[in-house]
């Protein structure tokens, strides 16, 4: 048995995840921008029997709105620092989350027409960012039962979030809301992506919290590696 607790709080399409230590609270991911994301971590964190102002760290896998949306709100609940990948810490920085790439013809299309709509990107209330690395980090000092492993490929500073017990907070650079397939719509990078998948696999994932859908079996990831071989 894990050292720890999960909580899934699925805002819609999108998910932040709780990671609930003996002593610890971590939030990873904070959806969408507004009050009906903080009321939902708020609900989460409730059933765990805590609240939001006792995160103790705030973890995001990327920068996109909506995973980075709620991140200045929860700071300011909790105080809790937010870890992020250098090269993201920008987009937090000023509170626009540009446009990625889609990895079909279909979303492409999409990105275009949105991209005319809204030009220059979303914007979201912008964060600071308190804890910034650009490898991999040991979080076993900061309470959390695992590292942090940069995943770039998604977007440029994608970071997972990998525990002892093999549990992969891994944001988008893995979807499931699709059926028949595990790979993300959009991406910077596309190329990168199932070597990231790969990587994570090595490291001893055994279950995939994606940021889109329900958890994903490694076996899942491992058959869809093979097909794209
Ligand atoms: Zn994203």
């Amino acid at each position: 048995m894990s050292a720890y607790e999960v909580n899934r709080i699925s805002m819609g399409m999108v998910n932040a995840y709780l990671v609930k230590t003996e002593k610890q609270l971590f939030l990873i991911d904070t959806g969408l921008a507004g009050k009906q994301s903080i009321a939902r971590i708020e609900a989460a964190c409730g059933r765990m029997g805590r609240s939001v102002g006792d995160i103790d760290m705030i973890l995001l896998t990327h920068t996109h709105h909506d995973h980075a949306g709620g991140a200045a709100e929860c700071k300011s609940r909790s105080a809790a620092p937010i870890l992020l990948h250098k090269d993201e810490a920008e987009v937090l920085r000023f509170g626009i989350s540009g446009f990625p790439a889609g990895t079909n013809s279909l979303v492409r299309f999409m990105v275009a027409v949105a991209k005319k709509r809204q030009k220059g990107g979303t914007p979201f209330p912008p964060a600071e960012a308190d804890i910034v690395i650009d490898s991999d980090l040991d979080l076993h000092n900061y309470g959390f039962p695992g590292v942090a492993v940069p995943t770039p490929s998604h977007t440029a500073g994608s970071l997972s979030l990998l525990t002892d017990w093999g549990d992969c907070f891994c944001g988008d650079i893995l979807f499931n809301i699709f059926p028949g397939t595990v790979f993300p719509p959009v991406a910077d990078n596309p190329e990168a992506l199932t070597s990231k998948w790969s990587l994570l696999l090595e490291r001893g994932a055994k279950l995939f919290y994606p940021g889109h859908g329900g958890p994903i079996e490694r076996q899942r990831v491992e058959r869809e590696l093979q097909r794209r071989a």
